[in-house]
């Protein structure tokens, strides 16, 4: 069974193997939460030798107050750690900062 924890990461994962990106529309500016399974959602990028070089995820977001679309680009490594990200259509924000965008009525614009 060692080789699956090891296939898995071990203990430095998460233990739910998800990504969280908050992100915030940059035409109405509404904060959006994006859960990002990094065992299904990420795309496979292969080296030269045809072992895996890294990983790479580009997800459409979309909030609920324009419906525009947001275009999140993110690189991993191997081991499925960040290496990258960038953001067309919008901006990443914490979590810290999404909390308080979404505890906060709309003001009016
Ligand atoms: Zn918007």
């Amino acid at each position: 069974m060692n080789f699956l924890r090891r296939l898995f990461g071990g203990q430095s994962s998460p233990a739910d193997n998800a990504l969280h990106l908050y992100v915030r529309c940059g035409h109405c500016g509404a904060p959006v939460h994006v859960r990002v399974n990094l065992y299904n959602d990420l795309a496979v990028e292969f080296g030269d030798s045809e072992d895996v070089a890294g990983y790479h995820l580009r997800k459409e977001i979309m909030d609920s107050r324009c419906f525009r679309l947001i275009y999140a680009d993110l690189s991993f490594d191997r081991n499925r750690r960040e290496l990258a990200r960038s953001i067309e259509g919008g901006e990443f924000i914490s979590r810290d900062e999404f909390e308080r965008l979404t505890s906060t009525p709309a003001e009016p614009q």
